[in-house]
């Protein structure tokens, strides 16, 4: 997780995932917070998508890998720009 401030791990098979934060959480605004949370949450609706990446894709191509990866974060980012600004600050 160096470098990044939130990291979500799907659990396969299951409607659970385990959240992390990093100490470069603790010096973000509560707005990009609440952002960096809605994406990372926003991750569990395409679960089955990024394990067709992990078992698929990377082994059809890296390049395919790399250009699925962008897009989905850059779909989520747009998803969590919509959504966060709907929900409850965070108090942490
Ligand atoms: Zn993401």
């Amino acid at each position: 997780m160096s470098g990044r401030a939130a990291e979500i791990m799907l659990i396969q098979g299951r409607r659970l995932a385990e959240l992390r934060v990093s100490h470069l959480f603790s010096q973000m605004s509560l707005e990009a917070k609440r952002h960096l949370l809605v994406h990372e949450l926003i991750h569990c609706h395409f679960a089955t998508a990024h394990l067709y990446a992990d078992e698929v894709l990377e082994i059809v191509s890296m390049l395919a890998r790399r250009a699925f990866d962008l897009n989905m974060e850059m779909g989520i980012d747009g998803m969590a720009d919509a959504i966060a600004p709907f929900m409850p600050l965070p108090d942490f």
